[in-house]
């Protein structure tokens, strides 16, 4: 079992959430105790009405920060999250103020606490060097840059001790990651090897960067989710020029073959900009056919906006606000006909679903199947943090809905 400490402030409406959020945790492995020494996580339940409650706040993390210090030297991980209504109110200040906060989560998100611990979030790579020229990015984030394998595999490990089942690489251009000769497909092999964690995923990557070994490690590493997220933007290789992305749409296309080759089955997303300067019908046109090609599973798309500074905000022929409008819906029709025809395509399949959370139902909780597709079942809230067999029944429009293939025990 591992370790909660709960220092509730306040009134009885704190107490009660104080216990709620202990019971959540449950699942995950976590029995409360006594004293903070020692603890595998600390949650500050805060009050907001004595004076000077943040005040307090801060000072008491003032001292658990040395508690975690201390733990951090005998090799383990206190996550430290602070909740109620001072999380409230101060959101993000709280962790840049005191950066030891693991977690801050406002009342109303308190279901979503064991969500934030099974899967877990891990920078590896910042920064852009890429110069897209919609994109403001490389002037704010700067260049890129990796964090080393040594201090991502410790972390990851860690995570793994706290119950994270899931990691989720972040980086601006994640599958450009480079340290010490180590690959983002080397780094996958590495976290694959750490028990307890069931799925590796990562977000975002450039088409650019899609090494021969991360298109294979697709096909021979088990624990990489069979979803990739690799933006396009267009479908126009005039407009991708004038993007400055260097790649073609057939580049694209011939890649996204080689990727299904070593996984058929992939789910594919991408970013689409609607509206960029210059972009005629038929530049649409070709977007369009581009989506037909692929096939997607979801897909995020944007109407082109200015972002002062970059080459394309004083490019001339801007295109006009209506012309945008109307193009972002017939794409939107399109990549929601396609995520339909992906979701319904997992029905009547068994599929593995790791669980997050309860969901607003009573008696539901909520997963997610490989392909990151949201799946609701009527089971016991023990499966949160845990994968289970799912037979997929139907779909409603923004979820799966299945049952627990029987036999198993959470
Ligand atoms: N590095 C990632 C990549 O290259 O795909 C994406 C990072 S960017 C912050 C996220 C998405 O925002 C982009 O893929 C693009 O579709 C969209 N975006 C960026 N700048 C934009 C702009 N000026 N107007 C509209 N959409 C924009
Ligand atoms: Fe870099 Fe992505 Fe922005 Fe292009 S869109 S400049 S790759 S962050």
């Amino acid at each position: 079992m591992k370790k909660l400490f709960v220092k509730t402030y306040g009134c009885q409406m704190n107490a009660y959430d104080s216990a709620k959020m202990a019971d959540l945790l449950a699942p995950l492995g976590y029995a409360t105790t006594d004293v903070p020494d020692g603890a595998d996580m600390v949650i500050l339940n805060t009050c907001h009405i004595r004076e000077k409650a943040a005040e307090k706040v801060y000072s008491e993390l003032g001292r658990l920060k040395t508690l975690k210090a201390d733990k951090a030297k005998s090799g383990g991980r206190m996550l430290l999250a602070v909740a109620g209504c001072v999380a409230q109110a101060e959101g993000a200040e709280i962790v840049a103020r005191q950066p030891a906060v693991d977690l801050v989560v406002g009342p109303q998100s308190y279901h979503r606490l064991p969500e934030m611990i099974a899967r877990a979030f891990l920078t590896v790579q910042e920064g852009c060097d890429k110069f897209c020229t919609f994109c403001v990015v490389p002037y704010t984030r700067g260049s890129e840059h990796s964090r080393t394998p040594e201090a991502i595999l410790r972390e990851a490990r860690q995570l793994a001790d706290k119950g994270a089942r899931e990691i989720v690489l972040l980086g601006q251009n994640v599958n450009a990651y480079e340290s010490n000769g180590w690959s983002l497909a080397k780094l996958c092999a590495g976290l694959a090897e750490i028990e307890g964690i069931a799925r590796i995923r990562y977000t975002t990557s450039h088409p650019r960067d899609m090494g021969d070994d991360l298109i294979a490690a697709h096909g021979g590493n088990a624990k990489l989710m069979p979803y990739l997220h690799l933006p396009v933007q267009s479908g126009s290789d005039t407009v991708l020029e004038a993007m400055n992305r260097g790649h073609g749409g057939d580049d694209y296309r011939r890649l996204i073959a080689r990727i299904r080759n070593q996984r058929p089955d992939i789910a594919l997303t991408s970013d689409f900009i609607v509206g960029f300067p210059g972009e005629s019908d038929a530049d649409f046109e070709a977007t369009l056919q581009l989506v037909r090609d692929i096939g997607y599973a979801t897909a995020f798309s944007f109407k082109y906006s200015k972002r002062p500074g970059t080459p394309a905000s004083t490019m001339r022929k801007q295109i006009s606000e209506d012309v945008k409008a109307a193009r972002l819906a017939v794409l939107q029709k399109l990549l929601l006909e396609q995520q339909y025809a992906f979701d319904d395509s997992q029905i009547g399949k068994r599929l593995p679903v790791l669980f997050e959370k309860v969901a607003r139902e009573p008696g539901q909780i909520m997963g997610r199947t490989p392909y990151l597709q949201p799946v609701h079942v009527q089971a016991d809230a023990a499966w949160i943090g845990q994968v289970a067999e799912v037979q997929i029944e139907r779909r409603t429009a923004n979820s799966l809905h299945g049952a627990l293939v029987q036999g198993q025990s959470a």
